[in-house]
């Protein structure tokens, strides 16, 4: 294995984790609610604050009538985890009853520590080091640009190799031409091992190196944006800022992220929407078809994802290239 799959498969690891805490977490609020029913409405207050107060930041224009709607919205915020922390306790649960447990508390079992682009934690580092170690591929760590494309390990069979060529070509000179693109967007679309990430790692190199700015993430990354931003009620704006701002962001492996109700899908379409507004361009990879992308995040992210008047679409053909 290379050391980016190495890490695909530890950044699946750390969303199981990540799933299984949510989970664990969901038990002890239902066990909470049983006894505490006040608790439930409680907690959607808080969750909608969240979403509310970020509205009305984006609305507002001064910096102090922000801080002002921040201030009111960690006061309220505050009341209200008093409130339940006094609710637990009356029902003989701990007043930690409902928060997370992680298994590693530094970066909440997501593998990366920081704001956008963040840095992989020591836990994460210390894992990768351990995998490496056992399948003997400590060297080759690899850095991905067009230069190192080598159509010669992609099957010819299908006109895989030939498709693969083609769509190579096309984000060379997406990135080439950025920022006056013709279409702002790039979606990237295929079943994984079909070499996306590869693309999408090559068309940062390119756009950064041409002396750009640009802000690569995977949609796991981009899901704990959210969820900081979500959770930490009107603190830590920086993260989830920084994916709106970006003059060129590529959201990698879109559809693999955890999907919190109601949350991941308003903020999603809240990331696009404001840079489809502020004509950023974006490059997005998935391996979800179409279809699968309205199913899973409705008709409004959907179609700013696939808006022919300002996205290149681009399919991805062949068999999975790691199974070789
Ligand atoms: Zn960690």
């Amino acid at each position: 294995m290379t050391r980016t799959e190495h890490i695909q498969a530890l950044l699946e690891d750390y969303a199981r984790q990540r799933a299984t805490d949510e989970l664990d977490q969901d038990r002890r609020l239902g066990e909470a609610c049983a006894k505490a029913p006040r608790i439930g409405a409680l907690r959607q207050e808080s969750a909608a604050l969240a979403l509310n107060a970020m509205r009305s930041i984006l609305d507002e224009s001064t910096p102090e009538q922000r801080a002002a709607i921040a201030r009111d919205m960690k006061a309220r915020g505050q009341a209200i985890n008093a409130e339940i922390r006094a609710l637990l306790k009356a029902a003989g649960l701990p007043e930690d009853h409902l928060d997370m447990r992680y298994r590693c508390p530094v970066c909440r079992d997501t593998g990366y520590v920081g704001e956008a682009p963040a840095r992989f934690c020591d836990c994460f580092e210390a894992r990768l080091r351990l995998r490496q170690y056992e399948d003997g591929s400590m060297a080759g760590v690899d850095e991905q640009n067009f230069d190192k494309f080598d159509p010669s390990v992609i099957p010819e069979a299908d006109g895989q190799r030939a498709n693969t060529v083609a769509v190579k070509k096309l984000c060379e000179e997406y990135a080439d031409a950025f920022p006056k693109n013709r279409l702002r967007n790039l979606l990237l679309c295929g079943e994984g091992g079909l070499g996306k990430t590869f693309l999408l790692n090559c068309i940062f190199e390119r756009v950064t190196s041409r002396g750009f700015s640009a802000v690569r993430i995977t949609a796991f990354r981009m899901f704990e944006a959210i969820r900081q931003q979500h959770f930490n009620s009107g603190e830590k704006f920086e993260g989830f800022s920084a994916l709106i701002e970006a003059p060129m962001l590529l959201i990698d492996d879109l559809g693999t992220e955890p999907m919190m109700r109601n949350i991941t899908v308003e903020y999603l379409f809240t990331l696009l929407n404001e840079r489809a507004a502020a004509k950023r361009h974006t490059v997005v990879a998935t391996n979800l078809t179409p279809t699968q992308l309205k199913e899973r995040y409705g008709e409004r992210v959907a179609s700013r994802l696939l808006d022919r008047t300002a996205t290149a679409a681009v399919q991805f053909k062949g068999k999975d290239l790691r199974q070789r």
